[in-house]
This record gives C-alpha cells, sequence and structure tokens, in this order.
C-alpha cells in the first residue's frame, strides 16, 4: 500500500468517525452512527498495518488476535448495569498505552537537534504525564463503579495543596527534562508524581459526581491518544484523539451543567465543596410499608403516573415487566409517562437504553426538565430502583453532599411508590427523606419481582 493511498485511507476513517459522533447523538440514527465507526476504525486498522513503514505484520496480528479474542469474550459477558466499569477500564488501558509509546519513543528515535528535539521531549512529557493521569485515575474510578472502592470522596487534608503541588512539580520537571536534553531522572519523577496525581484526583471526588469523571476520563483518554499520535507521527491517531478528547470535555460540560456543579471543582478533584454531611446515611423517621395488592390498587384509582426509574431497574433487569406494566395502565385508560434523570443509572443515556431495549415509545419517555413541573398534577409517581435522582435534600439540605444537584421532584405529585430491597443508600451514600414523607409508601423486593407480581395481581 503506498504513502499516499495510506493518508487517503485515514482521511476517510476519520471523516466516517466524525459521522460517527454525530450519528450516536440521536437515538434514531444511534445504530448507523455505530456502524459508522466501526468502519472507519476497520479501514483505520488496515490502512495502519499495511502501512509501508510498518514491519513485523506478523506480531502485530497475533497481538489482535488476543486482543480480539478477549474483546469479544468480555463484549458477550458484559452485564449493561457492568458497562461503566469496562468503560473505565478501557480508559486505562489507552493511558497505559500513551506512557509506553512515549516512553518507547523516548528510547529509540533518530538524531534530533535543536528546536526538534526539544519539541520531541515535550511531546514525550506530555504523553507520558496525561497518560499516567489516565492510567491510575481510570483504575479508581473503576474501583468505585466496581464497589471495590468507596464512593465516597476521599478528604485527605491539604488535598487541594497536593494537587496543585503535583501540577507545579511537574511543570519544573518539564523544564529540566527539555533543558537537560531528555534527561531520564526528572521523566522518571513527573511519571511517578502523575500516577499518584491521578489517583488522588478521582479518588477525591464523590459518588454523586462520578458521571462527570467518567466523562472527563473519556476526555483525557483522548488528548493521550491525541499525544500518542504526535509521538508516532501518526495523523489519524491525533484527529481520533482531539475528537474523543473534546467531545469528552462538552459531554463532562453538559453534565456538570445538568448536575449544577462547577466543571473546574469536579475536575481539580472536587476543588470548593468541602460539604460535609453530617449522618448522612442515618434514617430519618417513619415509613409505610405496603404490598403489591396495595400498588395495583393505588395505580386501578390513578388517572395519572410517571414512572422515575434509577439503577435498581437496570440491576432487576425489570425494564421489560414495566413496559408491560406501562401497556396495562394505557389499555385502562390512564396516561403514563417515564420522567428521566441526566445521571440516573451509571452511564449517560443508560435508562433510555434500557427502554428502549423494552420498546417503550420515545414519545412517552421525558426529560428531567421537562416532566419536573408536571409533578404536582400527577396522581401517582413509581421510583423504581432509583435513589440520588429523586432525593429531596439535594433542594432542601445545604449541607448535603447533593445538595444544589437538580433531582425529579416526584414528592410533590399525590403519592409516591418507591421500589427497592431495603432502606439503603444510592450511590451517593446520602439517606433519603423521601421515603419518610406522609405521601410516600415502601414497596420492597426485586423491582421485576415486584412488577411481575403487580401485574399478576391486576
Ligand atoms: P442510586 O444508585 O441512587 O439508587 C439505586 C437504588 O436502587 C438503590 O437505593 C438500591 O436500593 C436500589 N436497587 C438496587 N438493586 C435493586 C433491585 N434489584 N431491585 C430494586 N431496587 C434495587 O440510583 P439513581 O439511578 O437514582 O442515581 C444514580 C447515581 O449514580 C447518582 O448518584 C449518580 O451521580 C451516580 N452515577 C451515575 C452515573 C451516570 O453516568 N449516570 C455514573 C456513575 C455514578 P436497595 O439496595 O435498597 O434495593
Amino acid at each position: 500500500m503506498s504513502h499516499g493511498f495510506v493518508t487517503a485511507s485515514y482521511i476517510v476513517a476519520a471523516v466516517l468517525f466524525i459521522m460517527s459522533l454525530g450519528g450516536l447523538s440521536k437515538q434514531e440514527s444511534a445504530k448507523a452512527g455505530n456502524w459508522y465507526g466501526v468502519a472507519g476504525m476497520a479501514i483505520a486498522l488496515l490502512a495502519t498495518i499495511f502501512n509501508p513503514d510498518v514491519t513485523g505484520i506478523g506480531w502485530i496480528i497475533v497481538a489482535m488476535a488476543i486482543g480480539a479474542a478477549i474483546g469479544i469474550r468480555l463484549a458477550l459477558k458484559v452485564e449493561m448495569t457492568q458497562m461503566p466499569e469496562l468503560i473505565a477500564i478501557l480508559h486505562s488501558f489507552v493511558g497505559l498505552a500513551a506512557v509506553l509509546v512515549a516512553f518507547n519513543t523516548y528510547m529509540e528515535h533518530e538524531p534530533l537537534f535543536g528546536a526538534m528535539l526539544n519539541i520531541h521531549n515535550i511531546e514525550i512529557f506530555l504523553g507520558v504525564f496525561i497518560g499516567a493521569v489516565t492510567f491510575t485515575g481510570s483504575i479508581v474510578a473503576f474501583g468505585k463503579l466496581r464497589g471495590s472502592i468507596s464512593s465516597q470522596a476521599l478528604q485527605l487534608p491539604h488535598r487541594h495543596k497536593f494537587n496543585l503541588l503535583a501540577v507545579v512539580l511537574s511543570a519544573l520537571l518539564l523544564i529540566w527534562f527539555v533543558q537537560a536534553e531528555g534527561s531520564t531522572f526528572p521523566l522518571l519523577v513527573m511519571t511517578l508524581i502523575a500516577l499518584a496525581f491521578g489517583w488522588h484526583l478521582v479518588a477525591s471526588i464523590g459518588g454523586a459526581d462520578m458521571p462527570v469523571v467518567i466523562s472527563m476520563l473519556n476526555s483525557y483518554s483522548g488528548w493521550a491518544a491525541a499525544a500518542a499520535g504526535f509521538m508516532l507521527s501518526n495523523d489519524l491517531l491525533i484527529v481520533t484523539g482531539a475528537l474523543v478528547g473534546s467531545s469528552g470535555a462538552i459531554l463532562s460540560y453538559i453534565m456538570c451543567q445538568a448536575m449544577n456543579r462547577s466543571f473546574i471543582s469536579v475536575i481539580a478533584g472536587g476543588f470548593g465543596s468541602d460539604v460535609v454531611a453530617s449522618n448522612s446515611a442515618e434514617e430519618e423517621g417513619e415509613y409505610t410499608e405496603v404490598n403489591v395488592e396495595d400498588v395495583a390498587d393505588i395505580l386501578k384509582n390513578s388517572t395519572s403516573v410517571v414512572i422515575t426509574p434509577g439503577y435498581g431497574m437496570a440491576v432487576a433487569q425489570a425494564q421489560y415487566p414495566v413496559a408491560e406494566l406501562v401497556s396495562k395502565l394505557q389499555a385502562a385508560g390512564i396516561k403514563v409517562r417515564f420522567g428521566i434523570h441526566p445521571v440516573a443509572g451509571r452511564l449517560p443515556g443508560h435508562m433510555n437504553v434500557l427502554l428502549a431495549e423494552a420498546k417503550v415509545s420515545y414519545d412517552i419517555v421525558l426529560e428531567m426538565d421537562e416532566i419536573n413541573e408536571d409533578f404536582s398534577d400527577t396522581d401517582t409517581v413509581l421510583v423504581i430502583g432509583a435513589n440520588d435522582t429523586v432525593n429531596p435534600s439535594a433542594a432542601e439540605d445545604p449541607t448535603s453532599p447533593i445538595a444544589g444537584m437538580p433531582v425529579l421532584e416526584v414528592w410533590k405529585a399525590q403519592q409516591v411508590v418507591v421500589f427497592k430491597r431495603s432502606m439503603g443508600t444510592g450511590y451517593a451514600g446520602v439517606q433519603n427523606p423521601l421515603f419518610f414523607k406522609d405521601n410516600s409508601v415502601m414497596l420492597f423486593g426485586d423491582a421485576k419481582d415486584s412488577v411481575e407480581q403487580i401485574l399478576k395481581a391486576w
């Protein structure tokens, strides 16, 4: 394959990636968007492998076969609820790859002098820094999402000073590295600092801000790939990395706006969010328990119902019986809609994907801003496996770790039925005063079982 053909293939692949991002921005075109991405990646891979500068194709094919086998196995095995952890660990691979590429380029490059050598060294230094931060940050995010690390924010004393020190020291080490024409010592010290910095940055972010962390790490992994592209002089990797980096940054910003959080405060490891919740996980009063027959009666006596699903619906895989319940309610002339919080579940758009899977029609699935004003005119709200996203303390308690985060104001409805298994807290670890309100009742049990029982009792 000639160089010209490789360049042409890279341009086609880059255009396909842009079309893929465009397609993924709407539910209706998301499938096509996925296919554009697959086609772009296939073209990019073939053009890279058959680039006349590339040698050792045999090794590449063996590595790809091993990677593909692991990837296919994981893709077939992974549950929807485990997708965010999978994404987090994949980001860590991108970070690690950038670090390895940078060290490889550092050890093996053609002799360079003057400005070219300086540019080359800056590329290496930044590649290692961004890659190392992404690597450990993503591992912590993986642990938090998997539950093997506490989702609560790590609040070390002087943590902001530690972050600032890490950035200042790294900048000084960069100057040393460039002036010493690529001395190994500052590069190694910075690598250790960046690994610790990435770890601490994500560990300091509380559970409720995890959605922003995921999209932020997505953005970092894009910049890490772009840095690797500069080192390898691979234009497509630069373009693709920049696309991922900037779209991740835009998504992080949108998420921050949706959650009323300051973008800078979240990416600086919770800077400015020193609120300490008092006894946040303790129970706060009496609650009323009901059974499935009671809930069936409540529904039969309602004319309007809103369902607000959350992470528990995903865990229970309750979307199918929920869709069936919706059909039953509609057949009985009851108006049913869904209210979707922007961070419900464990990844952006999680609930929309589940409801689409169960063939719930898009036009009854409303965003939080579209439904919030209607709760006061709603007879019954079914809170199915949601907790933080319907927590009134976000709006009413300024000392709460989720204070200021917009929530679905379900408590304004006449009657609220909460489907969950216990009085346990949600991901942010904050108790929910909704459960103790006079117009709330609790239906304990697995969400799928509970909805199926209601269908039977109908
Ligand atoms: P939450 O995590 O706040 O609450 C989920 C609730 O579901 C729990 O209280 C749990 O209670 C219940 N539950 C779990 N399993 C079942 C089951 N089988 N049947 C019935 N109930 C069940 O979920 P929300 O969706 O309300 O909020 C999402 C949270 O996750 C937010 O804090 C958000 O910031 C965070 N987050 C979101 C991400 C995103 O991108 N969307 C990414 C990472 C984090 P019990 O154990 O008693 O059953």
